[in-house]
């Protein structure tokens, strides 16, 4: 065992207060990791208010983990100390079902082990990266490439994968029109993505407060929501939608009119309320409606390497722990550019 710092829920509604919790000893297959940076999603705050269902407090989150091995079990062969790594939103999988066989863990039929609320196999909950310290299985780690630095590689790893996943299925490239709705943490890294793919990608926003932003991350046209005029100029226009937005507070057949010809629309946002769709939506330009769950591990050593290739990173504001509800304030209120990530070294 080993005790390290961490900032923790003490219930769905007080601040993250300093608390010690307990690492278990590195297992044969372990890797115990430095923490260097841990990236603020808007799932760590959905999970710590009790949005998603009961949790069982103190709770750490955070599942965008950079920092460096500082200790192997002894059968590890795929890292070493002093190795770059990074962990994302699962520490483990069941590895025999159907989606685990075919290397997507992330859609485990029997629930992937997240890095943080999960029961984990040691019958603990798992705590997740606002902490010094993590041990995580070596088939749940990656690697991270020398182009890219700790506090930028972070988000990668959900913000990152979570935009890259489907891009990549519904095959963003040159020639095809791609809608990012909300351009925050997860949006920002789609716009970035998209447009590294070769994609002409257009942002959907409340406003146009982050218009120059968004043409400055690669966006080709960029529309305020709040404007009617919007839906009506882009009736029937992108071949991909990525909705990211964190809130059910939204009409997604407006969103679904925008489509053209066997578009699709995935929803990337959480809220856990049910969003309406209208089937006569649907059958209007024989349209998708989609989910995705962030990547598989394979996916997600992919989409690293192509964010160092193509020089994609995230825009980040780094924070000390002190600031972390702070942060969570502004994430709610929409005023994040574009991901906070927080200095271990300050827990
Ligand atoms: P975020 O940084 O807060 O960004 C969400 C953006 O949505 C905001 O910046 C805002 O963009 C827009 N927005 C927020 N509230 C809105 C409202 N009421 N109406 C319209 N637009 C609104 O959050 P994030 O970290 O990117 O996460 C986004 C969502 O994805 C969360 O629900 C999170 O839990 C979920 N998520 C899902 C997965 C997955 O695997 N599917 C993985 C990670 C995160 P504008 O200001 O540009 O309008
Ligand atoms: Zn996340
Ligand atoms: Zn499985």
């Amino acid at each position: 065992m080993l005790n390290v710092r961490a900032y923790a829920a003490p219930s769905a509604t007080e601040p993250l207060v300093p608390l010690t919790i307990e690492r278990r000893a590195t297992g044969e297959n372990d890797v115990l990791i430095a923490i260097r940076y841990a990236g603020i999603c808007h799932s760590d705050i959905h999970l710590v208010r009790g949005d998603w269902g009961p949790v069982s407090y103190p709770q750490v989150v955070g599942h965008e983990i950079a920092g460096e091995v500082v200790e192997v079990g002894p059968s590890v062969t795929k890292f070493a100390v002093g190795d770059r790594v990074g962990v994302g939103c699962m520490v483990n999988s069941c590895r025999e079902c159907e989606n685990c066989r075919a290397g997507m863990e992330n859609y485990c039929l029997k629930g992937n082990t997240q890095t943080y609320g999960s029961l984990d196999r040691d019958g603990t909950i798992t705590q997740g990266g606002y902490s010094t310290h993590v041990v995580v299985d070596q088939d749940f780690v990656l690697r991270l490439p020398e182009a890219i630095p700790y506090e930028a590689a972070a988000p990668l790893l959900c913000a990152g994968i979570t935009t890259y996943s489907p891009l990549t299925h519904w095959g963003a490239g040159p020639g095809m029109k791609v809608a990012v709705v909300g351009m925050g943490g997860l949006g920002h890294l789609a716009v970035k993505i998209g447009a590294a793919k070769g994609a002409e990608v257009t942002v959907l926003s409340h406003s146009l407060a982050k218009q120059a932003d968004g043409l400055a991350f690669g966006a080709k046209h960029y529309y305020a929501t709040s404007d009617p005029a919007t839906f009506a100029a882009l009736a029937n226009t992108f071949d991909l939608i990525i909705n990211t937005v964190s809130s059910a507070d939204i009409d997604l057949n407006a969103y679904l009119g925008l489509l053209r010809l066997d578009g699709t629309l995935v929803n990337v946002g959480a809220p856990a309320e049910p969003m309406p769709v209208g089937v006569f939506t649907l059958f209007g330009n024989r349209r998708s409606f989609a989910g995705s769950g962030i990547g598989s591990i394979a996916e997600t050593q992919e989409m690293l390497d192509f964010c160092a290739e193509h020089g994609v990173a995230p825009e980040v504001e780094l924070i000390g722990a002190d600031r972390i509800n702070e942060a969570y304030e502004r994430v709610l209120g929409s005023d994040v550019r574009y991901r906070f990530v927080i200095d271990t070294a300050t827990l």
